[in-house]
C-alpha cells in the first residue's frame, strides 16, 4: 500500500520531514514556493541532540565534511571584553552527548538534507508552488493551487516556515509578532579577522541590551557574526546587503570593547532580520488536528537565543517519521498517529520556547542583573551554560 504525506515548504524543515517520512516508507510531495531550493542567511549552531539525528540518519560523514566543531562555547562581557565563563564543546561534548556540537552554514546543512532526500528516491519536489489552502476531505487531504491544480495525498504537513499559510488555516492565530529585536548578520572570510580572534569557539558577548554571536562555519574559513539589538521592527521583515546596515551596527557597538568593534568593521556585508516569536505551545492540537500536522517554524517560531529553532525541525521530523512509520489504517490510525506526534512534541518545544525567551532577558541584562549575570557564569559557568535536558534528548 503506498502511503503518501504531502510537504508544505522545502526549508530545513521541510526537507527534514521528506528524509524521515520516506525512512518509514513514505511517499512524499514537497511543495516549495521558491523557484530553486536555497537557504539564505548566514550560520546556524547544531547541539548534538540535533546532530545525533543527522547521525541516525546516515549524515555523518557530510556533516563532518562540512561543518566546524567548534571547541569551547565561551561567553564574554561586550563592554569589555573579559572572558565570563566557558563550557568545553569538542571531545567533551562527543564524549558526555555522543553526538558533536557543529557550526555550519545554513545552506550546507540545507544541501545536506536535499541530498538526503533525493538519495532516499521516495520524494517528488515541486518547486514554485506556493501552497495556498488545504481541505480535509474523508479520504485524506487536498491541496489547491490558483491555476485550478487538486493534488490529494493522506496527510498534510505544514513545514512552510514562520509566515506558515498551512498554520494560517489550521489555527487562524494571526501572524508571529515581532519580539522587538534585530538581528544583523554577516559573514567574514576568516583570513580577514583579527588575529586573536581567529579562533575555533562560539563567542557569546554578553551586554547590557545586546549581544553578539560569532562562530566558524564553511569549515573554518568564515566567521559567521551575529548582532541582536533590541529595536522598532521596520517595515521590511528581511534586507540583506543594504547601505547603512554597516554605520547601523557600528553605532550599536559604541559602547562595547574595541575587540568587538574591530571585528564588527571588518564584514563588508550585512543582513538585518527582524525577529518574530509565539507564545510557548500550550497543548498538542497546536501541533496536529486531523491530518494535518505542523513541524518547525510553522509550529513554533521561536527566538534564536538558544540556537535551536533548526534543531526543533529535525527533531520534530524525527518524531514526525518515528509515529508515521507503523500506520497501515490510514483511516484511524493516522489522525491518531500524528495525535501522538503532537503529544511527543509539544512541551519539549515550549520549553525550549520559553528558555530562548529567558536567554533574552540574561543576555541583555542592565544593571544589578547583569552584574548578578556576570557573577554567576565566573562562578558557575559550565554549570550554568551545560543543557544536559537539551542535548541529551533522544527523540
Ligand atoms: C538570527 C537567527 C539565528 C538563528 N540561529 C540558529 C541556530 O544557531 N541554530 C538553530 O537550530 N536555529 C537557528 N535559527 C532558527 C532557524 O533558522 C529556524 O528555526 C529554521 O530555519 C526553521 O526552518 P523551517 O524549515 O521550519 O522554516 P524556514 O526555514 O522558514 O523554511 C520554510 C520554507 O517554506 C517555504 N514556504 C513558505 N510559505 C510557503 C507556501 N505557502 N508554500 C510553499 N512553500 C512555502 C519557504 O520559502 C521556505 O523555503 C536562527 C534564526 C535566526 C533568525
Amino acid at each position: 500500500m503506498t502511503r503518501q504525506l504531502l510537504v508544505a515548504g522545502g526549508g530545513i524543515g521541510g526537507l527534514a520531514a521528506a528524509v524521515a517520512a520516506a525512512r518509514a516508507g513514505w511517499e512524499v510531495r514537497l511543495y516549495e514556493q521558491a523557484q530553486a531550493f536555497a537557504e539564505v542567511g548566514a550560520g546556524l549552531q547544531l547541539g548534538p541532540n540535533a546532530t545525533r539525528i543527522l547521525q541516525a540518519w546516515g549524515q555523518g560523514g557530510a556533516l563532518q565534511r562540512l561543518a566546524s566543531f567548534p571547541e569551547r562555547l565561551v561567553a564574554r562581557s561586550a563592554r569589555s571584553g573579559r572572558e565570563l565563563g566557558r563550557l568545553p564543546l569538542g571531545a567533551r561534548c562527543l564524549k558526555r552527548y555522543g553526538a558533536p556540537y557543529a557550526t555550519l552554514h545554513r545552506s550546507d546543512l540545507h544541501e545536506l538534507l536535499l541530498r538526503a532526500v533525493q538519495a532516499g528516491g521516495a520524494t517528488h519536489l515541486h518547486l514554485d508552488s506556493p501552497v495556498e489552502r488545504f481541505e480535509q476531505v474523508p479520504e485524506g487531504v487536498q491541496l489547491a493551487w490558483a491555476d485550478g491544480r487538486i493534488v490529494e495525498g493522506d496527510a498534510l504537513v505544514g513545514a512552510d516556515g514562520v509566515w506558515s499559510a498551512v498554520r494560517e488555516q489550521l489555527l487562524a492565530d494571526g501572524p508571529a509578532p515581532p519580539t522587538g529585536h534585530l538581528a544583523y548578520r554577516a559573514l567574514l572570510p576568516m583570513a580577514d579577522v583579527p588575529a586573536a580572534l581567529r579562533t575555533l569557539e562560539v563567542s557569546a558577548w554578553l551586554g547590557p541590551r545586546l549581544h553578539v554571536v560569532s562562530y566558524p562555519v564553511c569549515g573554518g574559513e568564515q566567521l559567521n557574526l551575529v548582532v541582536i539589538v533590541q529595536g522598532t521592527p521596520p517595515e521590511e521583515h528581511r534586507v540583506w546587503d543594504e547601505p547603512g546596515l554597516a554605520e547601523d551596527v557600528q553605532q550599536a557597538l559604541a559602547g562595547c570593547c574595541p575587540a568587538l568593534q574591530d571585528l564588527a568593521r571588518a564584514a563588508s556585508a550585512w543582513g538585518r532580520w527582524s525577529l518574530c516569536d509565539r507564545a510557548p505551545l500550550s497543548g498538542p492540537s497546536q501541533m496536529a488536528q486531523g491530518r494535518v500536522a505542523l513541524l518547525g517554524d510553522a509550529a513554533h517560531p521561536m527566538r534564536p537565543f538558544l540556537a535551536q529553532g533548526a534543531a526543533m525541525a529535525l527533531e520534530d521530523a524525527a518524531e514526525l517519521g518515528r509515529c508515521l512509520g507503523p500506520v497501515q489504517d490510514l483511516q484511524l490510525a493516522l489522525p491518531a498517529a500524528l495525535g501522538r506526534y503532537a503529544v511527543q512534541r509539544w512541551q519539549r518545544v515550549a520549553q525550549v520556547q520559553a528558555r530562548s525567551r529567558r536567554n533574552g532577558e540574561v543576555f541583555h541584562a542592565t544593571g544589578l542583573q547583569r552584574l548578578g549575570r556576570d557573577l554567576g557564569l565566573g562562578l558557575l559557568g559550565r554549570r550554568l551554560m551545560d543543557l544536559p535536558w537539551l542535548y541529551g534528548h533522544t527523540a
